[in-house]
């Protein structure tokens, strides 16, 4: 059990080695795992049993990982543009990206379509997809995530107009509550020409069904 906990408290060294509060990182990490504990004995089960003695660390990594956007600013990835002659939409279809319910910490998941008009400026496709997932790496609410994406193309590409629907399942529908497993939740964000012109919203719409 010493072994296990020195070797524990190495792999937190290591996690938080360098960060600015380092110390405070680490006190925050230790009453965090030791909540996790408490957590597993509520529930019925008893942390120090094989299979959930590293629980506690491997929970602190993992919402480590589920929030990485929180240290980074998502729409900066969007500030290599190019200019170009185009003037028609530009769409990214199906981004995957995972993200977590900020009401029950459960996963939401699926696939977000990304399209703007441009005026002068236009980004690489993979920065799209990057931004993305920085706003999704965060505690989220789909219907946050859809306007966040959607401002950050306005901010950025001063596009003519932007339009994003995200398409998602939520596991707090699924494996709680109502259960419904099958239930997808899709939310979109308009700006711009997009708002003003159902033209464009059907276009945009029918690339999505190809
Ligand atoms: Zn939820």
């Amino acid at each position: 059990m010493i072994e296990q906990y020195t070797s524990i408290n190495k792999k937190l060294d290591e996690l938080f080695n360098g960060h600015p509060a380092a110390d405070e990182k680490l006190r925050q990490a230790s009453k965090f795992m030791d909540a996790v504990k408490e957590l597993i004995e509520l529930c019925g089960d008893d942390p120090y049993r094989d299979g959930l003695q590293e629980t506690p660390y491997r929970v602190l990594k993992a919402f480590l990982e589920y929030t990485e956007g929180y240290r980074e600013d998502p729409k900066a990835h969007l500030e290599k543009t190019f200019e170009v002659d185009h003037r028609e939409l530009v769409l990214v279809k199906n981004i995957e990206f995972h993200s977590l319910c900020e009401h029950h910490f459960a996963p939401f998941y699926g696939v977000a379509h990304v399209g703007y008009i441009p005026n002068e400026k236009i980004t690489g496709l993979s920065k799209i997809a990057r931004m993305v997932e920085g706003y999704a790496k965060r505690f989220q609410v789909q219907e946050r995530l859809t306007t966040q994406i959607a401002e950050a193309v306005e901010e950025i590409l001063e596009p003519k107009g932007t339009m994003v629907v995200i398409e998602a399942k939520h596991m707090c529908m699924c494996g709680r509550g109502v259960k419904k497993s099958n239930a997808m939740t899709t939310t979109s964000s308009v700006r711009g020409l997009f708002s003003d012109r159902s033209d464009l919203r059907s276009e945009f719409l029918s690339l999505l069904q190809r």
